[in-house]
Order: C-alpha cells, then structure tokens, then sequence
C-alpha cells in the first residue's frame, strides 16, 4: 500500500506529517510513500531529501489524495480534502472529532476510515503515538523561548563586574505535559521557577524539576477533591477563590507567567485576572497556551502579541509547534510511524484494521461507513 503527505493548507501551518526519516522507516514496514512537491519546505525537508530516502514526489495535492491508500497529515482536513477521501482510504490526522461533526458525517459518507491522533488513548503501551503530548512538549519548551525574547533580562543570576543581576522569577500554572516542559526549560535556563497546579499529585514531579510547587492554604482532601482520572474537573469555589488570593500575592513579584491549565471539553478556566495583570511589573511577560481554548489570562488575544498599559507583554499565539515545524514534524512524523507499526502487524505493507485493538479502536472515528467516536472506555489502562 501507499502511504502519501499532502502539503498543509491550514495558513501558517509550517508542519509535515512525513519526514524523510519517517519514510524510511514506513518502508521497513513494506509500504511505498510519495508527499506532495514542497509539503516539508517550511519544516527544513527538501525535495530532494525526500527523493533520496526514497519518496516519490507528486506534483498537486488532487495527485497524491488519488494515489495514496493512506494520507498522513496534521491539521484537522477541510471539506476539500474529505471529498477526495474513498472507502478505500485510511486518513491519520488530527480531526477535532469532538467539534467536526460536518467532517465525521463527510468521512463516513464516503466510507473512508479517518485515525483521529487527538484520541490515541493515553495508556502507557500508546505513548509513543500520543501527538497531543509531542506537541505539548513543544509547545511548553517554546513558551518559555518566547517569554525569553519578549523579557529584557536574563533569566539566571549572574554576579558580574558590571554587577549583580537577581535570577528571573517564573511561575508556571497547570503541570501537565506541557507545563512540566516548561518548569524543565525555565530551571534548566536558571530562573527561579515556580509551579502550581489543581492536581497535587504532580507536586513531586514538579519538584524533583528543581521547582517549587505552590501550595494553597487549604484543606487537602478539598484540594485533591479538585481531580479525576490524571485530568483537572472544575474547582470548587472555595479552592478558586483560594488559588486566585495566591495568584494575587505572587503577581507582583513574577517576572514571567507561563499559563497552561486546561479541563477537558470545556473552555479554559481564567485564573489570571485583570487586576493580577495590572500589579506586575513593567516589563513582566505573559504566555497563555491556553489561548485556543479562551485563554486563563484575563486580557490574552488569540493569535496575537499585546502590551498592557502597565507595559506586561501577553502572548496569545496557538502556533507554538508549528513554529518549530523541524522538531514537531519530526516528532509527529515518528507518532505516526508508530501508528502504522501496530496497524501492519505482518510488516508486509499492508493495513489490518484491528477493532479489538484498544488503541486503534480509540483513535479511530470513522470506518466501513460508520462513525464510531466517541470510542468505549479501554479495556487497559
Ligand atoms: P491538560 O492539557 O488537560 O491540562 C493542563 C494542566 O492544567 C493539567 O495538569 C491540569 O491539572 C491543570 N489545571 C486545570 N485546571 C487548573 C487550575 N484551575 N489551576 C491550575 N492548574 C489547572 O493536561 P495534560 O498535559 O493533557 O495532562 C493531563 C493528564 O494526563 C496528566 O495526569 C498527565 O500525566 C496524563 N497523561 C498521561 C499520558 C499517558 O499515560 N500516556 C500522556 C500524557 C498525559
């Protein structure tokens, strides 16, 4: 079988879904691959590289969508992509099964079989394949890259003859993956950094970081109350109005706050309100990844860079993978090597769509002309 990469039409997407290593690797598993001309030319893959691992190039999108039995791509596809789908086609990509009801009715209309990669289920044997975690990790190293170049200080102390210089203070809010990749990023840099997060679970992780969790002066079967199943539910609010009294003491002392607290199916909580903005210093800087979901940060605009009125810069940007397309091509081209290794159990190239198989029953959204999302529970955790 073939297995085939357009170029991304989504504006501003820099990443691809087939690397040239990945293509090598997809033909250890006995398939052939092509990618549209140019689809890796914003993530730093030539032509010619892909040529030279073996790839045909195809010169129009309609071209590869015709050829390839299997497309492998990243953002979620528009109406014009799911019309050249057949039922003889697999698509791997991200699908926002949850909010594309248009495009699940689409997929099954033509009998296709979509793999959505935001419902690879998160149990320990399908890591490997989880892209939302690849790209949080992104995601979490260049929010603190990108307060970097927005702050006009070092993050680390120095002692210099030019004089003493204070270690910036970081506070990172909501430890999941991303989170913890920028408690990592920012201690590795030298800032004092501090985390907090509703899941107390996580404060020995975020510790053993070289951080410091921020502990609320609140009763603790209240506060472990606040989580179910590894994921945050709604506060309490009590714990709210606990956390935001803390959030208030820290505002002004933080030099960058790095905000990534998510629920999930729902907007983002706000936890860093107006007045918390206004009473950090000139200078101070905001990243809020939870900007695509309606921001935790009081003030954030989707997509855009803004500077209050007390001079805090806050950044909204969504793309943060895509703009490190290398890396997060690189790494969501190995997810979905890794995808096509479990559905090629013979290594002969050719697709078996196992049903019964936790993980590809539960990113799989549409097949034989059914929607099968959302998924039963798995069987394994
Ligand atoms: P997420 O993106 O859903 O949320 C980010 C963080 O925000 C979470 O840690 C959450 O607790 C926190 N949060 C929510 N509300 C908050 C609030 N009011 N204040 C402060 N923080 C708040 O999280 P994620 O990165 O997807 O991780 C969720 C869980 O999934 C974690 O337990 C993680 O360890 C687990 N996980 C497991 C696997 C696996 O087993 N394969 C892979 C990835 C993640």
């Amino acid at each position: 079988m073939k297995i085939g990469t357009p170029k991304e039409i989504a504006e501003g997407e820099a990443r691809v879904a087939m690397t040239p290593a990945s293509a090598r690797d997809l033909q250890k598993l006995g398939f052939t691959c092509c990618i549209e001309s140019g689809a890796g030319d914003k993530a730093g893959f030539s032509d010619a590289a892909y040529e030279e691992a073996g790839v045909e190039i195809v010169k129009t999108a309609a071209a590869l969508w015709k050829s390839a039995d299997i497309i492998a791509k990243v953002r979620q596809p528009s109406e014009t992509e799911l019309k050249r789908l057949t039922k003889a086609k697999t698509l791997i990509s991200f699908f926002n099964p949850g909010g594309n009801e248009e495009g699940l009715e689409l997929a099954k209309s033509k009998g296709a079989t979509v793999i959505a990669m935001e419902m690879v289920p998160r149990i320990s044997r399908a890591q490997k394949m989880d892209a939302l975690s690849s790209m949080a990790n992104i995601a979490g190293y260049r929010a603190v890259m990108e307060a970097g170049n927005n702050f006009d200080r070092f993050f680390t102390g120095q002692i210099t003859a030019a004089g003493k210089v204070p270690p910036a203070k970081v506070l990172v809010v909501g430890a999941g993956v991303a989170g913890l990749a920028a408690i990592g990023t920012s201690t590795s840099l030298g800032a004092v950094t501090y985390a907090f997060d509703v899941r107390p679970e996580v404060a020995e992780q975020v510790e053993s970081m070289g951080a410091e969790f921020v502990y609320l002066d609140f009763e603790e079967e209240l506060q472990d109350g606040a989580a179910s199943g590894g994921y945050a539910a709604v506060s309490s609010p009590e714990f709210r109005e606990a956390q935001l009294a803390k959030f208030r003491e820290l505002a002004p002392e933080m030099d960058i706050v790095i905000t990534t607290a998510l629920i999930p199916n729902r907007e983002a909580p706000k936890l860093w309100l107006a007045d918390m903005v206004a009473s950090m210093k000139r200078g101070s800087v905001i990243v809020d990844l939870a900007a695509e979901r309606g921001g935790n940060v009081e003030g954030t605009v989707k997509d855009e860079k803004i500077v209050t009125e007390n001079g805090v810069t806050i950044v909204g940007y969504t793309d943060f993978p895509s703009r490190m397309a290398a890396q997060s091509s690189t790494l969501y081209a190995t997810n979905i090597r890794h995808m096509m290794t479990d559905l090629t159990p013979e290594k002969d190239g050719q697709v078996v769509h196992n049903m019964d198989d936790d993980v590809i029953r539960g990113s799989t959204v549409t097949h034989a002309g059914e929607i099968t999302f959302p998924p039963p529970p798995p069987k394994i955790q």
